[in-house]
């Protein structure tokens, strides 16, 4: 009996061993197996692609006109925020797109988009529509219906492209060759709009199917000199005025046009090339 007993217990110990030595080797084979191949490894994350920021000149009281470059496919979007520095919501919204698109940048859909959040920064820290030169920049571009004007109303300066913030945003152009080019402004309430320049109606109505402003052809007067002028209708470069409507707080101006944004920068198409056979100013 106690010889029976001393039998199981070796037995089970042998048991034990043998189950042990299974295990190890099944680990062991899994290793040399990874190592033979047989079995991929976790593939390793591909690298978000990153916003690279671009200095594209600076202001009459120098500061850096920055614009931030999230590399994608060959279809390039530029926004731009804040060309009226009276109208900082649309510096809210370029800056909502900008921190969604550093975070998410798959939401770009393989576009290039570049963001000039803050175009004129004296003007911003202000709350002037003007630059620190009380031009007004939106009327400062070498457009064909560019007037020199200096009124209280219409303040194009001397000469177009005369302010620096205006040749930032030129220099913009002429790097990026943009598929669409969307500038983010703001206009008083009941008049919120889709305003478009050039071959951009349909981005426009795809835009409206989520912020739900109206698409229009014309913001009810005449804009000479403007980057719709200049960009849209000189250069069949398609074109967005985005206007918000100015009493809604920046926060939530972003979340009403989130959606509409992604949704033009995704309707994003290349464009003919039409600039060399048109010409430049
Ligand atoms: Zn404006």
């Amino acid at each position: 009996m106690h010889d029976d007993a001393g039998a199981w217990r070796r037995k089970l110990v042998v048991l034990a061993c043998a189950a042990l030595l299974t295990a190890t080797s099944t680990v062991g084979c899994a290793g040399r197996c990874r190592a033979a191949g047989v079995v991929a490894p976790p593939a390793p994350e591909p690298p978000k692609p990153a916003f690279e920021d671009v200095v594209l000149g600076r202001s009459v009281e120098g500061n850096d006109l920055v614009m931030s470059v999230l590399p994608g496919g060959p279809e390039t979007v530029l926004v731009i925020g804040g060309v009226h520095g009276s109208e900082p919501t649309s510096v809210d919204v370029a800056r909502g797109l900008l921190e969604l698109l550093r975070e998410q940048p798959e939401m770009a859909r393989g576009k290039t988009v570049a963001i000039l959040a803050n175009a004129n920064p004296d003007g911003y820290a202000k709350r002037s529509r003007y630059n620190a030169n009380k031009i007004d920049i939106n009327r400062n571009f070498a457009a064909t219906n560019y007037k020199p004007a200096m009124q209280a109303a219409v303040r194009s300066g001397a000469r177009p492209n005369s302010e620096p913030e205006t040749r930032a945003i030129v220099r913009a152009i002429a790097r990026l060759r943009p598929d669409l080019l969307i500038s983010i402004h703001s206009i008083g309430s009941g008049r919120e709009c889709n305003n478009y320049d050039g071959p951009a109606e349909q981005v426009a109505r795809v835009m409206s199917g989520h912020n739900g402003y109206p698409p229009a052809a014309t913001i009810g007067y005449p804009t000479p000199g403007s980057l719709g002028s200049y960009a849209g209708i000189d250069r069949q470069i398609p074109m967005i005025t985005l206007e918000l409507p100015r009493t809604l707080p920046g926060q939530a101006a972003w979340d009403n046009n989130r959606a509409a944004l992604l949704a033009a920068i995704s309707a994003a198409e290349p464009r003919r090339r039409l600039t060399a056979a048109r010409g430049q100013n």
